[in-house]
């Protein structure tokens, strides 16, 4: 058997696009990916789909596993020859005992590579405007830990040590529990009462909050805002900057949660343009789009590939796996043949493009409709050869329009749309408890997959109630007709122009 491997690999602060790219690499290919509470669920979308993941941090109502035992099951998979992704929030060498695994994998001959980064404080420092040294006030960085669990046997930071030291930024981690004795502490060993501090929980996400005082008041205001773990606590002049170039939380929609409705696999751009706006995104998978491919109908396809005259993607997903598995049959692109390219949507065009293909008809409505109207008008049909290459869902009209006009047309279905388990989802546990301030859809499905999932959904007694808005006509009218009020709708059927009406209704004044 192959010999297994481990990798410690740090998750980083939260943010996605904190991630390396040698982290998202190792999650893509993990056989086993072994995680805790401060990694982001949105991680483990990257692993494929038969990765066994193995949950082992603290959280309500989950046990953590002891450190000895989860550095034994790493043994363990790593001995049964599998990939293992051990992933830590932050970076594994900075309080996450990723020191200690390594031992022991050193030890038992596993072999093992260590993946940096990016810790807590470097994000807080920088998403709170905090630089974290400066070349008149502080020329030293001292990352310390403040022990929020007194159970632990581990060697006790003599804080007064640190009170007269000058010149210098204090970055305490797991600090929260016992702030005020720390910062009494540093008073006690010589720090003035003036010096700035401040806590930032949440650093990188879309519900960071941050607060800045000084040593003495710190503790007061943290205590009024109610701010808890998991935070980072800088002591230090640098503190001052955070007035000046806190530019993270002055993004337009920072502090608005907004929940979107899209496929896992559509999400990214739409979650990556609002989380540009300093919004918080909660997506809320409502259905999952897979590969299927049925091996007759691909087998029948792809030898008579040259001998289509047109062939018709009707969303992205279509065009992903068509040419997945195209890659996969055939070494040359020239395989294709002179089939000419025809599609539904900027998206779906996009995708096409992306593979050097050059699109002969796309009407500028996005219904299939409009584009059984554009090939009718190329005169092209008349017992012409079309491809479909569809989801499960979308055998509609487009055929039987271009059917009546007497092409003769294949589907070649190459992914299905299936219903997802929002009951398990930490996101749509998030919306159940707190609600939102915006939900978006993008598509008719879409609110017709919300409807269907309503029950879990559900959205508790103080949770905030989400403004509904839409990408286009279609998608609102058939939010009217299930009882969705329409608060906005996108001027163009765009994700831009969908965003740019969210901007409108929710940024701040
Ligand atoms: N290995 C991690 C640290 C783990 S210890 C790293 O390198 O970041 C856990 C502590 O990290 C928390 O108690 C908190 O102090 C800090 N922390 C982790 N993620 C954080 C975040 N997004 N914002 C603020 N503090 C964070």
């Amino acid at each position: 058997m192959a010999s297994g491997i481990v990798y410690l690999v740090g998750a980083g602060p939260g943010d996605l696009g904190l991630v390396t790219l040698r982290a998202k690499e190792l999650i893509e290919r993990a056989d086993v990916l072994v995680y805790d509470y401060l990694v982001h669920p949105d991680l483990l979308r990257w692993c494929r789909p038969d990765c066994e993941q193995k949950y082992v941090g603290k959280k309500a109502g989950f046990h953590a596993l002891p450190q000895e035992e989860i550095e034994a099951l790493l043994v363990k998979y790593a001995k049964d020859g599998k990939m293992v992704v051990r992933l830590k929030g932050g970076d594994p060498f900075v309080f996450g005992r990723g020191g200690e695994e390594a031992r022991t994998l050193a030890k038992d001959k596993i072999p093992f590579e260590v993946v940096p980064g990016v810790t807590a404080a470097l994000a807080a420092g920088a998403y709170a405007g905090i630089p974290l040294t400066h070349r008149n006030t502080s020329s030293s960085l001292i990352f310390l830990t403040g022990h929020e669990d007194p159970k632990k046997h581990e060697l006790q930071v003599d804080w007064r040590s640190y009170g007269p030291l000058k010149n210098t930024t204090l970055a305490i981690y797991m600090g929260m529990g016992h702030l005020k004795f720390i910062l009494d502490e540093l008073q006690a060993g010589g720090m003035s009462a003036d010096m700035p501090a401040a806590v930032v929980q949440w650093a990188s996400l879309g519900r960071q909050r941050s607060l800045a005082g000084t040593v003495r008041s710190l503790p007061a205001l943290i205590e009024k805002e109610k701010l808890t773990s998991p935070a980072i606590i800088f002591v230090g002049e640098v503190v001052r900057s955070h007035e000046q170039i806190d530019w993270f939380e002055q993004l337009p929609l920072f502090g608005r949660r907004v929940a979107i409705t899209r496929s896992r696999e559509q999400a990214s751009e739409l979650r990556e343009k609002i989380e540009a706006l300093g919004a918080e995104v909660l997506e809320l998978p409502l259905i999952r789009v897979t590969k299927d491919v049925e091996k007759q109908t691909l087998a029948d396809v792809f030898l008579e590939l040259g001998a289509y005259d047109w062939i018709v993607f009707t969303s992205a997903n279509g065009v992903k796996y068509f040419f997945e598995e195209y890659h996969r049959l055939f070494d040359d692109i020239r395989s294709l043949g002179l089939l000419r390219f025809a599609c539904i949507g900027d998206a779906t065009a996009k995708a096409i493009r992306e593979h050097h293909m050059k699109i002969e008809c796309q009407p500028p409505k996005a219904t299939s409709e409009a584009l059984a109207d554009a090939l009718i008008a190329t005169e092209s049909l008349d017992s012409g050869k079309v491809l479909v290459v569809a989801g499960n869902l979308n055998r509609d009209i487009l055929v039987t329009k271009l059917e009546a006009a007497r092409a003769i047309v294949d589907i070649f279905p190459v992914y299905k749309t299936e219903k997802t388990n929002l009951a398990e989802e930490p996101a749509a546990e998030s919306f159940r408890q707190k609600g939102a301030d915006a939900i978006l859809f993008c598509s008719s499905s879409a609110v017709q997959n919300f409807i269907d999932q309503a029950e879990s959904l559900e959205l508790e007694t103080d949770a905030k109630r989400p403004i509904a808005g839409s990408i286009g006509p279609q998608t609102s009218e058939t939010m009217k007709k299930v009882g969705l009020t329409v608060a906005f709708e996108a001027k163009t059927p765009s994700l831009d122009a969908l965003v740019a009406g969210l901007l409108q209704k929710l940024k701040r004044s």
